[in-house]
């Protein structure tokens, strides 16, 4: 395998399977490129029908006999992989720095740091997972949750270890066995992750990764030993992934994009509102699958919320992700880098105002890096394409609004449905708005914020199922109701 580079983040191989890293060469190589400067700091192998078989074999395996102990085993294993990922924080932050191009800033303080939330949030709470007593009269009902089986799990690449436990930790806290395969464009963290739940205990087979574009997805969905998919990603994927399940009828649970609305009314706190704004498209050099990129901003407080606006952004520091003083690093790929491009020419073309922003950029010692300016638009009608596709990149368009009534019906007016925020310092407005909102997770007054404890998904296009919290559960489990008869049985014959 090639490791030309100095950023060598070179896997010990491929796949994780069965509790060991295996490697199979045979499976076309995918070269991992470090977006700061374009070199390749890995090369994996695609798997071979034959590692697919293997990683949902071993899960097969391994299953049953984890969904026959008692949760609190199972949970004990999880809180153990939660200290570990905090233990491997930095490590792991510099895996996803350099696999994605996120800021260190950023990759510090919320990728692992959300994943061993997760672990600890599904490890807590594994022992609580029982069915109820139903009483019947005479007689008298149970419900026991059971484990789904073997679920396949795909991921995208913007917050890579993150969205693998988001899946891993409810699935293995219900009894599950898992195998996930991580987009094509960042293979690195999942691979430790394995590793850590190899060193809490996990037994073998329960936790597989394995390497591959969208054909190893679809063969995973199709995989007649899978009884479940959950996917992350765009909405085309969405169909595809629930197409290719419908077939067999598995559960599916999809996390897809979204254009969600963010309104600003006249009376919000206009710094917060800036804040949000600000978190809600540039974070992750915009590449948040619930960022508010429509910006709803009442006719006045425009001006002055415009001004911060741009004022904030301009300081926004843009450069090598691995300083920790820089906010923002460079798109994932040079083809997301001119996609968002693209529709920064579309937004010109079609008569949006571009007020700040709008370049690629090239930086001194990077220069091959993927970089892209903090870009923001006035003037975007509901109509305009910036204004109805997701961009999935640092790109913000203003939309003027007057009235509650009015804004309400124009933010709802998209297919998506994935987030929405209010800024308001009128309380019984904000919660007549977002009760309005067709949208899976609504914010007041602050933007993005995904607590474990919250359940996290969206309506209409955006997706269907929860992640976090105990409405996590329900789509990794099955009730079985089991009728008790306590008296004789009454038969008419
Ligand atoms: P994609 O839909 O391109 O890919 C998602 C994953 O699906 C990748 O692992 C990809 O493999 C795989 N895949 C592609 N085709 C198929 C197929 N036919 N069957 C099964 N799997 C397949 O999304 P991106 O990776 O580009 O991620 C960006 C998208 O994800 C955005 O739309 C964003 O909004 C959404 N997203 C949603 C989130 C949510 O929680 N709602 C969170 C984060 C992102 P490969 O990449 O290797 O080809």
């Amino acid at each position: 395998m090639r490791n030309n580079t100095r950023y060598n983040m070179q896997p010990k191989s491929s796949h994780h399977i069965n509790g060991a890293y295996v490697e199979d060469i045979d499976g076309a190589a995918i070269e991992n490129h470090y977006a700061a400067t374009g070199e390749i700091i890995a090369t994996v192998h695609s798997a071979t029908p034959a590692i697919i078989d293997q990683a949902i074999t071993a899960a097969h395996n391994a299953q049953a006999e984890w969904a026959a102990r008692p949760g609190i085993e199972r949970g004990r294993i999880l809180l153990r992989a939660a200290e570990l990922l905090r233990q491997r924080n930095d490590e792991i932050a510099r895996i996803e720095t350099h696999d994605t191009g996120k800021a260190l800033q950023e990759t510090l303080y919320v990728d692992a740091v959300s994943a061993a939330d997760n672990f600890e949030y599904f490890g807590h709470i594994a022992a609580t997972m029982v069915g109820e007593n139903i009483p019947l009269g005479e007689s008298f009902a149970l419900t026991r949750l059971e484990a789904v089986g073997v679920c396949a799990a795909i991921g995208a690449w913007n917050y890579p270890v993150q969205v693998a436990s988001w899946k891993a930790a409810p699935a293995l806290a219900c009894g599950n066995a898992m195998v996930f395969k991580p987009s094509e464009m960042t293979p690195l963290s999942a691979l430790i992750l394995a590793e850590i739940l190899s060193e809490a205990g996990l037994p073998d087979g329960l936790f597989n990764v394995i390497q591959g574009k969208g054909d190893v997805g679809a063969a995973l969905t199709a995989h007649p030993l899978v009884d479940k998919v959950s996917l992350t990603g765009s909405v085309p994927t969405g169909s595809k992934v629930m197409a290719g399940a419908a077939e067999s009828l598995k559960l599916v649970t999809l996390e897809l994009g979204g254009k969600s609305p963010l309104i600003i009314f006249d009376d919000a706190d206009v710094e917060n509102a800036v804040s949000g704004a600000l978190l809600g498209n540039f974070y992750s050099t915009g590449q948040v699958c619930s960022n508010g990129t429509r910006v709803f901003v009442q006719s006045g407080i425009r001006e002055t919320f415009t001004r911060r606006l741009i004022e904030r952004t301009a300081a926004i520091k843009l450069g090598d992700p691995m300083d920790e003083d820089t906010q923002m690093g460079p798109m994932i790929s040079a083809s997301q880098r001119d996609i968002a491009l693209s529709y920064i020419e579309k937004g010109k073309s079609e008569g949006a105002n571009l007020l700040f922003g709008g370049n690629a950029v090239k930086m001194q010692g990077l220069e091959n890096g993927h970089f892209i300016e903090p870009t923001i638009f006035d003037g975007v009608t509901d109509t305009m394409t910036i204004a109805r596709e997701e961009i999935f990149g640092p790109v913000l368009s203003i939309l003027e609004f007057n009235n509650e009534e009015e804004v309400i019906s124009r933010a709802n007016d998209t297919d998506f449905g994935l987030s929405a925020g209010v800024f308001t310092r009128d309380i019984a407005r904000a919660h007549r708005v977002v009760e309005k909102m067709q949208a899976g997770t609504c914010w007041i007054n602050n933007y993005n914020i995904t607590p474990v404890g919250v359940p996290f998904g969206g309506v209409k296009r955006s997706g269907m199922g929860r992640e976090n919290a105990k409405a996590a559960i329900e789509h990794y489990s099955q009730i079985k109701s089991i009728y008790v008869e306590m008296g004789d049985v009454d038969a008419p014959y």
